[in-house]
């Protein structure tokens, strides 16, 4: 049951831990990526350099990202128009209609896509809920979260306690040097 709904199919140090040949191996197409300490840190006070090069390097490779994000229209617009991102905001992930409505925009299925987020109770959770897409967890950029995301982080430890005693939780895979 727990594993069934709260264990990520992977989990990586940083966002760029999917490169193309990540994509290739998993037979992806699309990355639905979270915004807040997935892409940036939640109070984005980190520049998007890295992010840009990483962002470019994959849609050049031919493949889509869009961020589905629970924050409010405003704050993921200014980010998203930016970086020339699509997305969805307001998404009330663990529901899964910001999902589908970014693979509709995309014409694309679960299967094609990995969706990507730092929390287990939204992000994860949401994904199993959607079935069919790839689920990977990644470590939050910022160690410190918005007010309501304490409160699910404290049930989300609890959670990933009980999932790694019963070894079923993956391994963070970290972070290699990126070749430009
Ligand atoms: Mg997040």
């Amino acid at each position: 049951m727990l594993k069934k709904f709260f264990s990520p199919d992977d989990f990586i140090e940083e966002y760029d831990f999917i490169d193309i040949e990540y994509m290739n191996m998993h037979n992806k197409k699309v990355i639905i990526s979270d915004l807040d300490n997935t892409l940036i840190s939640w109070d984005s006070k980190r520049d998007t350099k890295q992010l840009t090069k990483w962002l470019n390097r994959m849609r050049k490779a031919g493949f889509d990202i869009i961020v589905v994000s629970n924050n409010t229209e405003e704050r993921v617009k200014e980010f998203c128009e930016k970086l020339n991102l699509q997305y969805v905001a307001e998404a009330k992930k663990p529901l899964t209609t910001g999902f589908k409505k970014a693979l509709q925009k995309l014409n694309r299925k679960p299967e094609d896509a990995i969706i990507l987020g730092d929390q287990v109770l939204t992000d994860i959770f949401g994904a199993k809920n959607l079935g069919g897409a790839m689920s990977v967890l990644v470590k939050p950029i910022s160690k410190t979260d918005a007010f309501k995301t304490r409160i699910n982080r404290f049930f989300e430890r609890k959670i990933i306690k009980k999932l790694k005693n019963r070894k079923q939780f993956p391994k963070m895979k970290l972070r290699r040097k990126i070749k430009s």
